[in-house]
């Protein structure tokens, strides 16, 4: 409806009836452009910052009245909040190759947050066999792929999470040594250096705020800090403070932020690895399905307060 300072809520959204979409072709019907179907739409973090008209933004603000844009399949690529969408630019759509894995994994596993996952642990981090590496929002759509990376990597990999029933999940499930609820946790600091009593080498960092303070204690001299998102201050006017960036320098740590579309030439290498995984059974994932267009704007601010268990995606239809 408009732009927003303050966390999403469902009332930002709205419902409309875009009438016939054959009539949005550039220069009327018969134009050049594809019809999609929508069936799955992706929930991510990165849509609240396009809720603002922020300029030092990497992507350009949603335009109020218009549906909110996101990623959709059999073809994969942007498409609108809506049951069908006109695709004015075919060559942004991506096909999809694996008809064995469920289409809504295309927006995940091996979609923008799988790839998010590789191109953040493999090319910013600089892993090496048995480091230290912890997760944050482990249990998240980035996140669980994240630690299983590593945990195939073979570094000792620790999560954090929201609740006890995604600690279980990130332990069970996915492999992580070991995991906390950090709502949980009094004192940050000290849970880390409990998970980590020789410190840790690699931070994978989803949240920002006080764990990241948290975090910046616990590094080890030489680690790095990939900064992918701070989900934690996505609304915020004045950011927490963070009071230990001094170990930056006293421990030499590399502490590096990227936008996983600056890397789209490893994409296929990605699709190829993380297939290959999945079908060897040495990935696993798990999503949250909400059913119906409707639920859309429920899933999505859901993301902010942890709702969601896995990958939020939204079911628009199954055929
Ligand atoms: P998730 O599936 O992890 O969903 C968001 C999760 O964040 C919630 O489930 C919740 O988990 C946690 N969370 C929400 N609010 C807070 C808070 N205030 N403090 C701490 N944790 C919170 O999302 P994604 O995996 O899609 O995204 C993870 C991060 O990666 C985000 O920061 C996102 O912006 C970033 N990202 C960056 C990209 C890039 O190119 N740099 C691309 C894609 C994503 P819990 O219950 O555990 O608190």
């Amino acid at each position: 409806r408009g732009y927003i300072d303050r966390a999403p809520r469902e009332d930002d959204m709205e419902f409309v009836d875009g009438g016939d979409v054959a009539l949005r072709v550039p220069g009327g019907a018969g134009g050049p452009a594809v019809l999609v179907k929508n069936l799955y739409l992706s929930c991510d973090p990165y849509m609240r910052g396009r809720m603002r008209d922020f300029q030092g933004s990497y992507i350009p603000p949603f335009k109020p009245g218009s549906p909110i844009e996101g990623a959709g399949d059999f073809v994969s690529g942007m498409t609108g909040w809506e049951d069908y969408s006109l695709i004015t630019k075919p060559e942004q759509l991506r096909k999809i190759q694996q008809s064995d894995i469920p289409l809504s994994y295309h927006l995940g596993l091996l979609g923008m947050p799988g790839f998010t996952a590789y191109v953040g642990f493999y090319e910013i981090c600089s892993p090496k066999k048995g480091e230290f590496v912890f997760v944050s929002a482990a249990s998240g759509a980035v996140g669980q792929i994240v630690g299983q990376l590593a945990k195939l990597h073979g570094c000792y990999v620790v999560g954090s999470a929201g609740t006890d029933q995604k600690v279980e999940l990130l332990k069970e499930k996915f492999g992580f040594d070991a995991a906390f609820n950090y709502k949980e946790e009094p004192d940050l600091a000290a849970a880390l250096k409990r998970h980590f009593p020789e410190g840790i080498d690699i931070y994978f960092e989803n949240v920002g705020g006080p764990m990241l303070d948290a975090v910046l204690l616990n590094m080890r001299i030489h680690g790095r800090i990939a900064v992918c998102g701070m989900v934690s201050q996505h609304g915020l006017t004045a950011p927490a403070g963070i009071h230990n960036l001094f170990s930056l320098v006293s421990k030499r740590i590399e502490m590096k932020g990227f936008i996983q579309s600056d890397y789209l030439h490893l994409f296929p290498q990605f699709v190829d690895d993380i297939t290959k995984h999945y079908r060897e059974g040495k990935i696993a994932y798990v999503e949250d399905m909400s059913i119906g267009l409707e639920s859309g704007p429920a899933a999505f601010v859901g993301l902010f307060s942890g709702k969601n268990v896995g990958k939020q995606v939204v079911c628009v239809s199954q055929d």
